[in-house]
């Protein structure tokens, strides 16, 4: 709030400086993370919605912060993302993916893909794939218990580049996902350009198409533009039964979200394939 007289500036300013050395402190904690294993990652199930199944999991990274307790990703996600440490985070992330599915193979648990969220930076770097292969490699997995899942508007911005790059991660065998669909400002026939496997709709769609008819219909035309494209269909943050009914009758594939599963430990999760496969 900005008010005449000199204070009303000095204000703005120390809000400014406040802000700039919160984030730098973050930036130190989050490299200290990494040193202290302070990242952890949480498993959350997708669901196949004709057969009841769990197929599928996204990884999502929780932080807690020894002094400042947990920090969501949606606050130093974005932080890392302004330095090289989102590279960094980014790495860990894949590594970590890829020792827990070979501990799952090894412990003989249903095969279950496992969805990593990857961000512009990490996306944008010359050596993605080389280094995806070398960790699959590393752990002797195979390409296709791996899933890519890039934001709707981070593939718009660099059309030509993250078309290239994810035709590379196709030929190694990889899925791939486009994240947050819907809430960028690209057209349903945009998508025939992307050499991807799955659309995630957003879940702000999921959450107002019981509601808004507009949203219906949106969520509607992505399903069967992305059907007739042969891509398949997660709706994102579903919460309720009547929501699901939805998704049903207009044919969508998977579903996330806290009516089947909040995001869980690696335990939890063993635990809760191990005693029923079905959601
Ligand atoms: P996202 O990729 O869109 O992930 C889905 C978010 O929705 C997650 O939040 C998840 O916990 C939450 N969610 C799942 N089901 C429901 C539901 O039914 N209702 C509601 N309201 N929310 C639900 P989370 O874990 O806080 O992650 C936030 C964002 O941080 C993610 O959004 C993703 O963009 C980013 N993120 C998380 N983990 C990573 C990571 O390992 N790497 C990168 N680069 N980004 C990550
Ligand atoms: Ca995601
Ligand atoms: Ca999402
Ligand atoms: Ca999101």
């Amino acid at each position: 709030v900005k008010e005449s007289g000199g204070n009303g500036y000095c204000f703005y300013t120390n809000e400014i400086k406040k802000m700039n050395e919160e984030k730098l402190y973050i930036q130190n904690s989050i490299r200290k993370a990494l040193e202290n294993n302070e990242f952890t990652l949480y498993y959350q199930p997708i669901i196949d919605i004709s057969s009841g199944n769990v197929d599928a999991v996204e990884a999502l990274i929780r932080w807690n912060h020894p002094k400042l307790g947990p920090i969501s990703p949606a606050t130093f996600i974005p932080i890392a993302e302004e330095t090289n440490l989102i590279q960094l985070i980014g790495d860990w992330v894949l590594r970590e993916v890829c020792r827990q599915s070979k501990e799952w193979k090894k412990k003989n648990m249903p095969h279950i893909q496992i969805a990593v969220n990857i961000s512009i930076k990490q996306f944008l770097q010359a050596d993605l794939v080389q280094s995806i292969s070398n960790v699959l490699q590393t752990y002797n997995l195979d390409p296709f218990c791996l899933k890519l899942e890039i934001t709707e508007s981070m593939a718009m911005h660099h059309m030509d580049y993250v078309r290239a790059q994810l035709q590379s991660l196709k030929e190694l065998g990889i899925q791939l996902a486009i994240d947050d669909f819907g809430t960028g400002y690209s057209s349903l026939s945009y998508l025939k350009k992307l050499p991807v496997d799955m659309i995630k709709i957003d879940r702000t769609f999921i959450q107002d198409m019981v509601k808004h008819s507009y949203d219906l219909s949106i969520v509607r035309a992505v399903i069967q533009v992305a059907h007739s494209l042969n891509m398949k269909v997660v709706a994102e943050g579903v919460e309720t039964s009547e929501q699901l009914k939805i998704l049903c009758s207009e044919r969508c594939d998977k579903a996330q979200g806290y009516y089947f599963s909040k995001p869980l430990l690696a335990k939890e999760l063993e635990q809760l394939l191990q005693n029923k496969m079905k959601l």
